[in-house]
C-alpha cells in the first residue's frame, strides 16, 4: 500500500525544487502541485502514469491495449464476480462495444443450454434448434431492452440527463444474467420459466439502478426506486400477457 502523503521535506521527482505534495497511487513517485493529477479524491497520480491509469479504471471492453477475446471474457469475468461496484462505477463507453459483448455472451451462453438440453433431454428438435437460441436471445436481451426504453423514459421524465445509448450500454453489459437459464438443466424449465424471467428483469434493474448516477445524473435511491418499479411492472405485465387466453 502506498502511503498518502509524502515525509515533510520530500522534493518533486520531476522538479527538485519544488515540495512534494502527493504520492503517485500507480508508481510511488513524489509530485508536486504542478505535477499531480487527481484520478479520484484517494488516487493521486503524476503525468506519465495519468493515460496507464485512466486505462486501468476503464471496463476491459473498452480497454484498447486488450485483444478482443479478452476484453470480452475479462468484462464477464467482471461482471459476474462484480455487479455492484462495476455497474455503479461504469464510464460512459461505446454502445455498439457492450451489443458484441451481449451478443457473444447470449451465442455462446444459449448455445451451450442448447447443446445440454439435447445431451440430457433430447430437447429440442434439430429443426427448432436455431429458434430455440433465437428465444434465448429474445429472453436475454429483447426483454431487457424493453425494460430499458420504460426506464430511460421515467428518468428522463425526472430530470435525467442520459442518452438512450448508455441505456442500451447498461442493459447490454448486464446479459450474463442470463446465467441464471443454467437452472433450467436441473429443474423442469415450464415450471420456473416465470421465476426466471422475473429475476432476470430484476437483475437488469438493479445495474440500471446502481448506472443510474454515473450514466443518468439521478440520486441511487431515484435511479434504483425507478428501476427495480419498471422492472417488476414490466415483469408482472409479461406474466399476465401470458396468462390471457387467446383471442
Ligand atoms: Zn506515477
Ligand atoms: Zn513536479
Amino acid at each position: 500500500m502506498v502511503p498518502r502523503k509524502p515525509p515533510g521535506g520530500s522534493v518533486c521527482g520531476a522538479h527538485p525544487v519544488d515540495p512534494a505534495v502527493a504520492i503517485c497511487s500507480r508508481c510511488g513517485t513524489f509530485v508536486c502541485a504542478a505535477c499531480s493529477v487527481t484520478m479520484s479524491a484517494d488516487a493521486p497520480c503524476c503525468r506519465p502514469c495519468e493515460p496507464l491509469l485512466r486505462q486501468d479504471l476503464l471496463l476491459p471492453l473498452d480497454r484498447a491495449t486488450l485483444g478482443w477475446p479478452t476484453r470480452i471474457a475479462a468484462t464477464f469475468v467482471q461482471v459476474v464476480c462484480r455487479p455492484a461496484r462495476t455497474f455503479s462505477s461504469l464510464e460512459k463507453g461505446s454502445p455498439a462495444r457492450a451489443l458484441v459483448f451481449a451478443a457473444a455472451v447470449l451465442v455462446a451462453t444459449g448455445s451451450a443450454l442448447t447443446a445440454a438440453n439435447v445431451v440430457l433431454r433430447g430437447f429440442p428438435a434439430s429443426s427448432d434448434r436455431m429458434w430455440w437460441i433465437l428465444r434465448f436471445v429474445w429472453n436475454g436481451l429483447g426483454r431487457a431492452l424493453l425494460l430499458g426504453i420504460a426506464y430511460k423514459f421515467v428518468a428522463s421524465w425526472l430530470g435525467g440527463y442520459g442518452t438512450f445509448a448508455s441505456t442500451v450500454r447498461v442493459i447490454a453489459l448486464a446479459t450474463p444474467i442470463v446465467l441464471l437459464r443454467l437452472a433450467t438443466l436441473v429443474a423442469p424449465p415450464q415450471s420456473i420459466e416465470a421465476a426466471i424471467n422475473f429475476l432476470e428483469l430484476v437483475g437488469v434493474g438493479i445495474a440500471l439502478g446502481l448506472s443510474g448516477p454515473k450514466q443518468q445524473g439521478l440520486p441511487r435511491l431515484h435511479s434504483m426506486i425507478i428501476a427495480l418499479g419498471t422492472a417488476v411492472a414490466l415483469a408482472a405485465l409479461a406474466y399476465f400477457a401470458g396468462r390471457l387466453p387467446p383471442p
